[in-house]
Parts: C-alpha cells; structure tokens; sequence
C-alpha cells in the first residue's frame, strides 16, 4: 500500500509542477507510445497470441492500428483542443473576457479489462496525456503475457515522473482504489464497475465506467441473408466472443431464424473452415475459469451450429443455439464467448419491448432491407451506440463517441471526446479592473433601488 501510496504522491508532485501541461510535452508522450508500438510490435502481437490466440490481422485491426489511429489524431488536433473556448457574455460582463478552459484533472487511474487489453489500456491513456494529466495504469492480470510487455516494455518511452504501471489483480486494484486519485477511468464488468464507483465515491472521484452486457441484434424479414449472416458471424466470433460490443443474440421471427441459421453455417465455413479449431482466424477463451462457464451456457436450448470444445486448448466452437428460454443463463447473463442464442419475437415491436424490459446495452445492432424499421428501432430504445446493417462497425468511426448508458457504463471517449473526458471544463470569468461605476448596481444599500414592483 505505501508504494502505492508513495507512486501517487510522486506523481501528484509532478503533475503540480506544471510538466504535463504544455502542448509539447504532451506531443513527446503521443509520439514516445507510438514508438513503443512501432518498436515493440513482435512482442505485442506474440503476446496477443499467446493470451488469445489472436491472429496478426485481428490484432493489428483491433488493437495496434486502432490505437496508432488515435494517436495521430490526437496529435494532429492537440493544439485546438488545448485552445480556451470564449464564450457570449451579458452586458456586465461585456468588457472582460470569459471562456472555458480545459485543465487536467491531475493524477488518473486507468484500469483494463483483458480481452483487448492493449487498446483498452492505451487509447484511454492516449486520452489521458493529451489532456496534461499523469496517470498510473492497471491492466489485467488475467490477459498475462499482455500485462508483462506494458508493465515492462512501455515504461521506459513514457516520462516515469509521470505515468506508472502497477501490476496485479483484485487485492492490488482493492488497494490503488482506496487512495485518492483525480479522476478513475475503468472498462470492465457491471459487477466490478460498482465496486470501482463505491470506492470512488468514498473521495468524491469522478468516474468513467465503460461496462457490459447484453447486445441485442434485431434481424427483420427479407434482409439480404448472405450480407446478413456475414456480418452477424463476424462480429459475434471476432475474438472468439471475447468483446463488449459483439451482438450478444439475436432477436427474429420463426421464419427469418430458419433462413439466417444456414446462412450463418455457410458464413463460418467461409470464414474459418469445416474445422475452427484449426483456423489461425479464430481465437480462444482467455482462461480455465470463462472456458467452464461457457461450456455451462451450451446446455441451454438446441445446439444447431457448432457445440464442440476442447478444454485442453480453450477451444469452444463458434456456436449458435435456438429455442433458447427467456430464463436460461444464455439469456440472462453476458455471453462474451463464441455462442450465439436466437431467440425468437413475433415482430418489431415485440423485439422493441424485449429490449426495453432489459438494462440498457452497450451496443444495439437492427438489419432490415427497410431503413424505416432500423429508424424505428432507433428512436424508441436506448443504448451505449447503435449499428443499423452491421455489427461493432460504429465504434471504428474515431468521430464517433464510445460508451454506455446506464448497466453498460457512464462517459464517452474515443477521439476529441477522449479528451474532453479526461478534462475539467473550467469557467474561466477574467475581468476589467476599471469601469466602476458600471458595477454599483450590484452594490448595498439595495433600499433606495427601484425595483418597478
Ligand atoms: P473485470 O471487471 O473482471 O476486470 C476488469 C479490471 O478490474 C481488471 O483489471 C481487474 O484486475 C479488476 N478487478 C476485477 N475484480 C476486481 C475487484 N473485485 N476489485 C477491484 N478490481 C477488480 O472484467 P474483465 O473480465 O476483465 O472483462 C470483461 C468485462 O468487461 C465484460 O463485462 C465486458 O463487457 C467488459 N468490457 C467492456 C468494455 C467497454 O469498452 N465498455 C470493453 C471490454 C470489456
């Protein structure tokens, strides 16, 4: 605990030494992370694989290229960001000069989940030095190989009066969460985001959970079965299951789920052959612990694609169930492995109501070859982001914001947003000096003030 303790306080010394606060030291930041990446890419990428046997082109499309992206972003937008924001004034106020500034909040905490746990700890952090604070980060232990190369490899690029790497699991993070940081910005599950929140709270630490959950996927009649299944099946296997945003299951008619199953089976041979398991392309469960609750889930309802594993290898097989119940476990809980239940609705209002008795997603994805009934979803319901004809698509978009509403979380980033997130938007009222006479309305005795009353 006293080391924490002691990291902190020499962070916080050197946040209140002014360093992180101009423009060019944050540039030297974004530019040393992105040397890191660059330098450090085989052991990134051999680390991905040995914790997720992620293959090189769904590591570099999910994790290195996406936060190469937002580092070039970040610096090729810093200055404006930076700028103080004048604002409109009343007559009072009309000879001084108001704006918003934004400051950093000091000394941030980011902690990471494992399942991206490259991206999920860096493009945060990228957000974190463009808006001048310090930062001590907390990646998973579970994602091991992952933990090893941040908390060994990236140190030496970053300023290490400035950002520290703590390595552990829940005893360490119980520990870093009762000091009192400036600000806490955690991904991770509903269950541990509350915890996060409650120990924030005890300092009055402003929080950014970025949780979980259920993602409903609507598919409507007549959509297009190839594109469909395609793109359902992509989404939902990308790392085997393994992400927040992957459509959680689906939610049709009779009719379309006995056309999209076999559109589906056609889809997973094209993508991964008749045997997944010997796919470079598809991945596997992160550990002992996940591989048994998903085995548990492939008892629910009727196995009609996939259902084989291999616990040796962590292999669970890109599943799809049907005549899966409203009560079963698959339909409870979040997935977050290769299994993917239909459950099916009479129609889209049904579908709407369904989704709607449930916490709020992360994500929201409806396909229909009529743009009217993806818009009517969208209008009546409620979730982190929302995809029409497409799985996990909108959170490649950089100018878009990514983050929950309410179970899946509180506070957007990506981008400038990340910026804003990791800033205090302050109000900044500097005024003239002189003018006097102009302030004496404001001035006791109020008694001979004629109100017109
Ligand atoms: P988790 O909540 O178990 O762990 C996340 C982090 O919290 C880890 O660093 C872990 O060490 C720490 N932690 C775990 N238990 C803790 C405790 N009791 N006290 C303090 N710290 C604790 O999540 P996970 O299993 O690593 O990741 C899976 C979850 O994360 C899923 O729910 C998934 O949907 C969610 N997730 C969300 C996003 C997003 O961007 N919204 C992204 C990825 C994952």
């Amino acid at each position: 605990m006293s080391s924490y303790k002691e990291t902190l306080d020499s962070l916080r010394t050197s946040f209140l030494s002014g360093k992180t606060r101009s423009e060019q030291f944050r540039i030297s930041q974004l530019e040393a992370l992105g040397r890191f990446l660059e330098e450090n890419k085989k052991a990134i990428l051999e680390a991905l694989d040995k914790d997720l046997h992620k293959g090189m082109f769904e590591s570099e499309v999910s994790e290195t290229s996406m936060v190469r992206t937002e580092i070039n972003f970040a610096i090729n937008n810093l200055r404006s960001w930076m700028k103080d924001e004048y604002v409109e004034k009343n007559l009072a106020t009309k000879l001084d000069s108001a704006f918003v500034r934004k400051d950093p909040f000091g000394v941030v905490l980011i902690i990471a989940p494992w399942n991206y746990p490259i991206h999920l700890m860096l493009i945060p952090l990228i957000g974190a030095i463009s808006a001048g604070n310090c930062a001590i980060l907390k990646p998973s232990e579970i994602s091991t190989n992952c933990e090893k190369v941040l908390a060994e490899l990236l140190p030496p690029y970053l300023d290490k009066d400035c950002f520290a790497v703590v390595r552990g699991g829940v005893p360490e993070t119980t520990q870093l969460l009762e000091l009192k940081f400036d600000y806490i910005f955690f991904t991770g599950s509903p269950n541990v985001g509350k915890i996060v929140m409650a120990a924030a709270a005890k300092h009055l630490t402003p929080v950014t959970l970025e949780l979980g959950g259920k993602n409903p996927c609507y598919v409507d009649k007549g959509v297009d079965l190839y594109n469909t299944a395609n793109r359902i099946v992509w989404s939902r296997f990308f790392n085997a299951g393994q992400t927040c945003v992957a459509p959680d299951y689906v939610l049709c008619d009779t009719e379309t789920r006995d056309q999209l199953v076999p559109a589906m089976r056609d889809s997973l041979e094209r993508f991964y052959g008749k045997e997944p398991q010997k796919s470079p392309d598809f991945g596997r469960i992160i550990n002992e612990k996940n591989f048994q609750r998903l085995k548990e889930l492939l008892g629910n309802g009727t196995v009609v694609i996939g259902g084989q594993t291999d616990e040796n290898d962590k292999y669970i097989a890109p599943t799809v169930l049907v005549d899966v119940k409203e009560t079963d476990p698959v339909m409870q809980e979040e997935i977050f492995g290769p299994i993917l239940p239909i459950f099916t609705v009479e129609n889209v209002e049904k579908a709407i109501e369904f989704i709607n008795q449930r916490d709020r997603p992360l994500a929201l994805y409806a396909f229909s070859p009529d743009n009217k009934v993806v818009n009517h979803i969208l209008d009546r319901t409620s979730s982190g982001g929302f995809c029409g004809n497409d799985g996990m698509m909108h959170m490649t978009l950089i100018s878009l914001p990514f983050g929950g509403i309410g179970n899946s979380g509180m506070g957007m980033y990506h981008g400038k947003y990340s910026f804003d997130i990791f800033s205090h938007h302050r109000a900044c009222l500097l005024r003239n000096t002189g003018l006097e006479s102009l302030n004496a309305i404001r001035y006791p005795p109020y008694s001979e003030r004629n109100l017109g009353l």
